[in-house]
């Protein structure tokens, strides 16, 4: 254990964790894994204007789904908690004050309709409004009101902010492990509110605080937080913890799958693709969305692929489980350019998964999948579907959606190449050929496979007159599993049934085609 490398996964409950941020969850867990560091859940939920109820547990089973565990957390423990910034209220006021005694930090006492006035006579001179190191010495703070007002002011209970007096003519340097060093310039900050008017503290202020106190060694974060890194860099400084302060590394940022701007929470819907790790349901039908474990993904699967969307290890290896990836990861390989959201990538890479997972596995992950649909049968069974079907689709469900034929009759024939290729009279060797097999005394692919073998030869027939109406009859389609395996898997009886009601069916194709 390497107690020295801490890292913190700090999501905002406003509404459900975007893929984006599962990325930033995964790079935090990667590193502290492979550092042998802790990882920290930290609830940043100060803003309670943007709280909504139920991000905070969507969050937590989204990480659970996804199998990333925590070290310290809410409902976890640790010695620096609590973990949820609500909770620890009651201790930032302190360091908004000890800004304001070291002189850099200010009171503001603009009420919200001077500010909006304020920032309508901007806008009508087409310039924008900023509380900055030259707007602050026209508004109403400490800085320009008398010390005795303030001190009124203060008394009798007038709201206020406390706001960073980030100073003048100054550069800001910030040495991040993906971008390198940025240089920011002061005059372009505004100074940031650090305590708002209810007493809470304002992001900058609390995440600052809170790094601090857990003793954070690595920020690892989306490149939107890049600008207030300047804020915070300061903060760092005023509060004297220059030294202990923690590497930065901004991620790329993820865009949509045609490479053009930043991929939105709306996209999902738009392209009918996940952007969420799960379901998210809201009251209202069109602000509820289905996420990766509903489309079907394993969530290893997720997390392969996001492990990608920013980072490569160098090699042609795609394929990583959880360990083997954490092991691989660093934070130099993480790339500065955006990276590129592409669904089909996503699909392959379950597949992938699917192909991989042990037979017996996928057939308990399709239980209750079966369950829904009233399919009555074995786990055996579907242990034998799945490792029939897992190589032709790229998604769990898809194996008893494609596959529904193991579990009710046809729905429907192929009936293009019966058109082409049916002949009527063919119907009574087919079927000999099956009652012959039926009465094998092992109803296994290869005695069936080496059986219909000798039979096709005694008869001088071809596999292409058998096999393609043995298959569209038994599964509606050319394209399903290995026609034995699948003739083993439904047993003699259901066979039997299936060509009989088949081949009639297809003499009607065949008759309609030279009717019409
Ligand atoms: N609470 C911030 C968020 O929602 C955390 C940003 C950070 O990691 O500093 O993303």
């Amino acid at each position: 254990m390497n107690d020295k490398i801490r890292l913190r996964f700090a999501p905002s409950p406003t509404g459900a964790l975007h893929i984006g941020g599962v990325r930033t969850a995964l790079y935090n867990y990667l590193f502290t894994q492979k550092m042998g560091g802790t990882l920290i859940l930290r609830i940043e939920d100060t803003d309670q204007t943007r709280y909504v109820p139920g991000a905070e547990t969507y969050i937590l089973e989204s990480l659970r789904w996804l199998g990333m565990e925590f070290d310290e957390g809410p409902g976890i423990g640790g010695d620096f908690g609590p973990y949820r910034q609500s909770e620890r209220k009651s201790l930032y006021g302190k360091y908004a004050q000890d800004l304001i005694d070291s002189g850099n930090a200010y009171y503001a006492f603009d009420t919200a309709e001077e500010l909006t006035a304020m920032r309508e006579a901007f806008e009508s001179r087409k310039e924008t409004f900023r509380y900055d190191g030259i707007t602050r010495q026209q508004l109403k703070n400490s800085l320009t009101l008398s010390a005795e007002e303030v001190k009124t002011r203060l008394e009798s209970g007038d709201p206020y902010t406390i706001r960073l007096k980030v100073p003048r003519d100054e550069e800001v340097l910030i040495n991040d492990i993906v971008r390198g060093e940025v240089v920011f310039q002061t005059n372009e900050l505004d100074d940031k509110i650090m305590l708002k008017g209810d007493g809470m503290p304002t992001y900058h202020l609390a995440n600052i605080v809170d790094d601090h106190l857990m003793k954070i060694s690595h920020v690892v974060r989306g490149e939107e937080w890049l600008p207030s890194t300047a804020h915070h860099i300061l903060l760092y400084r005023f509060f004297g913890w220059e030294d202990t302060m923690p590497q930065f590394a901004h991620l790329p940022l993820i865009l949509r799958p045609n490479g053009k701007g930043k991929l939105s929470k709306r996209d999902g819907d738009k392209l009918g693709i996940p952007v969420f790790p799960i379901a998210w349901e809201a009251e209202k039908a069109e602000d509820s969305f289905k996420g990766f474990r509903e489309f079907g993904f394993m969530p290893q699967a997720v997390l392969n692929f996001l492990a990608f969307l920013g980072w490569n290890p160098g090699t042609e290896q795609e394929i990583f489980s959880l360990p083997q990836m954490a092991e691989a990861f660093s934070l130099d390989r993480i790339s500065k350019a955006g990276a590129r959201f592409d669904f089909d990538k996503a699909s392959w890479f379950n597949q992938q998964y699917l192909i991989q997972t042990e037979n017996a596995t996928l057939g308990q992950l399709l239980k209750p999948l079966a369950k829904e649909k009233n399919y009555e049968v074995t786990d055996e069974y579907l242990t034998i579907v799945a490792s029939m079907m897992k190589e032709r689709v790229n998604f769990l469900p898809d194996i008893i959606k494609t596959g529904y034929y193991f579990f009710e009759p046809v729905r429907e024939y192929e009936e293009k190449m019966i058109r082409k290729k049916w002949n009527p009279d063919r119907k009574t060797a087919l079927l000999a050929l099956n009652e012959q097999l039926e009465n094998l005394p092992d109803y296994q692919a290869e005695k069936l496979e080496a059986h219909t073998k000798t039979y096709l030869e005694a008869n001088g027939l071809g596999f292409g007159d058998v096999f393609p109406f043995y298959r569209i009859a038994l599964s509606g389609t050319t394209k399903g599993p290995a026609l034995f395996e699948m003739m083993e898997a439904l047993g003699r009886a259901e066979v039997k049934k299936r060509l009989l009601t088949a081949f009639p069916a297809f003499d009607e194709v065949f008759a309609n085609k030279i009717n019409s």
